[in-house]
């Protein structure tokens, strides 16, 4: 089993580097305790980085999936790096922080066009796929004609406003009796999940998710909007990051 470490609040989404100890080697991967690579999932890419003994030669990290109660890290490395690793170890992980960050950006910019999509037309995202430095997001119907712009001119808005992020752990009880849960309620939380992961943009948006987010919509930089495409039930729209990479700033 290894930890979500990434998971329990927003400062854990801005650790970059970690010890943690290995717990198994599969063929060309590795087990760890707990780990802040983000495993692909929820339409959020895997994280990128390096893992390696302190002070040796380390090994890529090229996919990061889950696997059960594990997350498995895939590794590249020469065999004279490979033959380092054993069951025990502690090992240094370092994440590829200009990718995580850029999925962290597209992530809360998602949060939040998904919110002001549902504002102005109701229609739920039935799933988002981040990619890149672009997000896309599938909605449950066809958006109006009129709706692009007005969505531009909302986020153009919203973006001009920074509003903080937060990050709750409620009761399942509690968060099936939230009236905000409309927004996401198109696709079921599982009945194990309790809690609910609650992340929340101060009066903008609420929703259940286990991705990794910012602390501050300030943090997204301007977005374009695509004009949408008809997708599998309902329409695709898709947006940019204007500035694909921006420097992180200090807490
Ligand atoms: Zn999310």
């Amino acid at each position: 089993m290894t930890e979500l470490a990434y998971l329990p609040d927003l400062p854990a989404a801005y650790v970059r580097s970690f010890r943690a100890r290995i717990t198994a080697l599969p063929p060309g991967a590795v087990v760890l305790d707990r780990t802040f690579f983000y495993p692909t999932g929820g339409g959020q890419p895997n994280d990128r980085g390096t893992l390696g003994l302190p002070g040796q030669t380390p090994a890529d990290v090229v996919d990061v999936t889950k696997s059960g109660a594990s997350v498995v890290h895939r590794i590249r490395a020469p065999p004279q790096v490979l033959r380092q690793f054993s069951v025990g170890a502690e090992v240094e992980g370092a994440l590829d922080w200009d990718r995580r960050y850029r999925h962290m950006r597209l992530h809360t910019a998602q949060h939040l066009l998904s919110a002001r999509i549902f504002a102005r037309t109701r229609l739920r995202t039935r799933k988002a796929q981040l990619a890149g430095t672009a997000a896309t997001l599938d909605l449950e119907g066809p958006l109006p004609a009129d709706a692009l712009s007005l969505l531009a001119e909302d986020m153009a808005d919203a973006l001009r406003h920074p509003r903080p992020v937060t990050l709750r752990h409620v009761p399942r009880a509690e968060w099936d009796r939230n009236p905000y849960a409309e927004r996401s309620g198109l696709v079921p939380l599982p009945p194990q999940v309790d809690p609910v992961r609650v992340v929340e943009i101060e009066a903008s948006d609420i929703c259940p998710c286990g991705g990794t987010h910012l602390r501050s919509t300030g943090e997204i930089g301007r977005v374009a909007l695509r004009a949408p495409v008809p997708a599998v039930g309902g329409d695709r729209v898709g947006f940019s990051l204007e500035e694909p990479s921006m420097p992180t700033p200090p807490e």
